[in-house]
């Protein structure tokens, strides 16, 4: 399913215009809880740095399970999905969501269509449920519900990568939904300069941040 026409941001890397709204990331959803200075330093001021190791097996193990699953994959367009799971469980990897209306966008790891319900997964490396990770599955929570526009059931979990082991799982409830709802307009405000960006003042997080070594609010 393609992306609707966009163009990039004039100043912000990664932030697209998609229908006249600012469109960023959903992976920004769980950066911001991390520290939402790092989202500055990288794509306001645009600072390039290495991969850290973590990212690098985190890519590699994502490109075995999607190796994986073209091999038995059927091709289908998003109606034909919806349709046929409305009585049969279906799965789909790497799905493109995006929300011209919240102004996200990205892929979700794993979906279940089952005719009762849709299961979001998000793999994530560890089994400890950041509020940031519950965050960003959240996000693709709200994108995927503003595509289908029919009133399934959607659940979202994350999942130890590489292993069948989900170790978080919730109903996106209405709670949910306006929670998430205000941390993406949060995230707007930071795009359009409305707010300012704040930073983490945990030192852990800074040794263990990429940009440690330039960054001058480290802690
Ligand atoms: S070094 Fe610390 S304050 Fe700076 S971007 Fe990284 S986590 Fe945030």
């Amino acid at each position: 399913m393609p992306f609707p026409d966009s163009i990039p941001h004039p100043t912000v890397s990664q932030v697209k215009i998609i229908e006249n709204k600012t469109n960023f990331p959903i992976s920004w959803l769980n950066k911001q809880g991390y520290c939402e200075y790092g989202i500055f330093l990288e794509n306001v001021r645009q600072i390039k740095t290495a991969p850290t190791a973590a990212m690098v097996k985190g890519v590699k193990e994502h490109a075995v399970l999607e190796e994986n699953f073209k091999e038995e994959a059927v091709p289908a367009t998003f109606d034909e999905m919806l349709e046929s799971s409305k009585t049969g469980e279906l799965l789909s990897r790497e799905f493109p969501v995006v929300s011209a209306n919240y102004g996200i966008r990205g892929f979700i790891d794993e979906i279940w269509m089952t005719p009762d319900e849709f299961i979001i997964i998000d793999d994530k490396p560890g089994v400890i449920p950041y509020y940031s990770s519950i965050n960003q599955v959240y996000g693709y929570c709200l994108a995927f519900k503003d595509m289908v526009g029919e009133d399934r059931q959607i659940v979202a979990s994350l999942r130890e990568r590489g292993t069948d082991n989900i170790f978080w799982a919730s109903y996106f409830d209405a709670k949910a939904e306006k929670s998430i709802i205000g941390l993406i307009d949060h995230v707007h405000d930071l795009i359009s300069g409305n707010t300012e960006f704040g930073s983490t003042d945990n030192p852990n997080k800074c040794r263990k941040c990429r940009f440690n070594k330039i960054c001058d609010r480290r802690v």
